[in-house]
């Protein structure tokens, strides 16, 4: 019965990071007819950021990444809140865990410390100053201010009298722990280097350990699926389980996100440095306000997010790299995701993006895209032209309010060449106003001595067209270029000029169809005039 979570701080917003260890969770639960669990870990409220667990499931929701169970049942998750497990915010587990603490220090795992920071800063320093890091275990435990150090009664006294404490968890001397990861194998740890952490405060909250660990058993998880910055905290895990006498999850640690160049973790900061967002949704920072990009405002698709991240570190041993979620819940698995560091590829993510674009209907896209075009042609001075020229043109379906079906074959016509909504009206304008100036170098390079001449004729030839579809306008105008031996530069580049403004875009002959016949022979006119 597999169980996963996903078990985020709300200390900020999800970093592209913290969805990879998401999604990996979410897969690997589906695949096996699993429950994914989001579990919110804020124990810590010094560094509890407003905002931020909803920004947490907006992101989960948006990515199409679903819980089935956590602090809320979002109309995307779904079972609902199971009673059994649940309440899924730590906050509201705390009188559950001083239990565990409890019985840790009953059994001899554990034991209450009362040093002050100042003390413990002290050690620190002394150490360093000798060119040694301070661990506090066996090494220091008896030089220092804790049950172990102290008789029962002074220990005593000192709860009594309401002195802060902590209890810190009692690491073995001179043990070899043998820990195991599905990703990297066996992991030997020699217990000398480890440090007594600690479990619990005074202040009656657990800390991330004792609360994880009693929690992932609570819930029974069965996989802890998370980053690999946390392999360091497996080995007192692993203690922690076996102390308490309970059977420990299976862990795997995902590979590190690294920079594009491939140097260094990638971290929250470098989205602003490198320009791509590292977080999927936009992000304001409740107390500076500074905003931080996100993949959707940036117009990327869920599904090119989804199929980027889970490249990260994962792959399919096969040479395809499209794969819709249904395909990832087939095709992934723990033994196929890599120990090493998974390089971050902002123009891949582009790519990913490109691809999702051309799956997407040319009227979803068109119901996207209408604001900008309404936005741009009401401002144009050319709006009243191409108003005229639908009056009259079957073809051109625009009146003031532009049709989408007319938005939607203009983005069937240029949408192989756009990463993102926002790349469209730079490469469609021209269905939608005239051009208002000639690129320089274009005109140089299309306009010639016989230009304006070869122009008339043209419009005589389109003039004398009468049902304008793309195929005879190709025929009649094709079929004279080539009997008259005129070359097709000499035509088609003046053309393009006149409808376009530049020598770009899609073939002219469906601009033209496009257009519709006034508008085309206006902007022919216009552009020999
Ligand atoms: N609360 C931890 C975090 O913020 C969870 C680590 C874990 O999954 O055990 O990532």
């Amino acid at each position: 019965n597999v169980r996963v979570r996903f078990a985020p701080s709300p200390t900020g917003p999800l970093h592209i990071g913290g969805v990879r260890t998401a999604l990996f969770n979410y897969l690997f639960a589906k695949k096996y007819n699993g429950t994914f669990v989001l579990r919110i870990e804020d124990t810590d409220q010094t560094r509890y950021v407003e905002g931020a667990e909803k920004y947490i499931i907006d992101a989960l929701n948006w990515c199409d990444i679903p819980f089935d169970e956590g602090p809320t049942s979002t109309a995307l998750s779904i079972g609902s809140k199971n009673e059994k497990f649940g309440p899924y915010r730590q906050s509201e587990r705390k009188h559950l865990y001083k239990k565990y603490a409890d019985e840790l220090i009953a059994s001899g795992n554990a034991y209450y410390a009362f040093d002050t920071a100042e003390t413990l800063d002290f050690h620190r320093k002394d150490h360093e100053a000798k060119g040694k890091t301070f661990i506090y275990n066996w090494h220091n435990r008896l030089k220092l201010s804790n049950s172990l150090s102290l008789s029962v009664e002074e220990t005593q006294a000192k709860l009594d009298a309401g002195e802060d404490y902590v209890i810190r968890f009692k690491s073995p001397q001179d043990e070899t722990l043998h820990l195991k990861d599905i990703i990297r194998g066996d992991i030997k740890i020699d217990t000398n280097v480890l440090d007594d952490k600690v479990l619990f405060k005074s202040d009656g909250m657990p800390t991330y350990h004792l609360a994880n660990i009693v929690d992932d058993h609570l819930m029974e998880i069965s996989h802890v699926i998370r980053g690999e910055e946390w392999l360091p905290s497996l080995a007192l895990h692993y203690q922690l389980y076996k102390a308490l006498g309970w059977e420990a999850p299976e862990f795997a640690h995902l590979p590190l996100i690294l920079k594009p160049t491939g140097k260094g973790k990638l971290s929250k900061r470098d989205g602003d440095k490198l320009g791509f967002p590292v977080f999927p949704l936009q992000w304001t920072d409740p107390k500076t306000k500074d905003i931080s990009r996100g993949y959707k405002e940036d117009g990327y698709f869920p599904e090119a997010m989804i199929n980027f991240l889970a490249f990260l570190g994962w792959n399919p041993g096969t040479e395809q790299e499209i794969f819709s979620l249904e395909e990832l819940i087939e095709s992934f698995d723990l033994d196929r995701v890599n120990k090493s560091g998974a390089r971050f590829d902002p123009d891949k993510t582009k790519w990913f993006n490109h691809h999702y674009m051309q799956e997407q209907s040319n009227d979803a896209l068109a119901e996207m895209f209408k604001s900008t075009v309404d936005e741009n042609v009401s401002f144009s001075n050319s709006s009243a032209v191409l108003s005229e020229a639908s009056a009259m043109e079957p073809q051109a379906h625009y009146n003031n309010d532009i049709d989408v079906n007319y938005i939607s074959l203009a983005i069937g016509l240029i949408k192989e060449r756009a990463t993102f909504i926002s790349d469209f009206w730079e490469l469609s304008h021209f269905f939608f106003t005239a051009p208002t100036s000639y690129d320089e170098k274009a005109s140089k390079k299309a306009l010639k001595d016989g230009t304006k001449a070869l122009m008339t004729e043209l419009i005589n030839i389109i003039n004398n067209n009468t049902d304008f579809t793309v195929e005879t306008l190709q025929t009649e105008i094709k079929g004279w270029i080539t009997s008259n031996e005129i070359g097709f530069g000499k035509v088609m580049m003046p053309l393009r000029l006149a409808l376009v403004g530049a020598l770009q875009g899609p073939d002219v002959f469906d601009i033209m169809f496009m257009i519709g016949k006034n508008e085309t022979l206006k902007r022919i006119e216009n552009i020999v005039k």
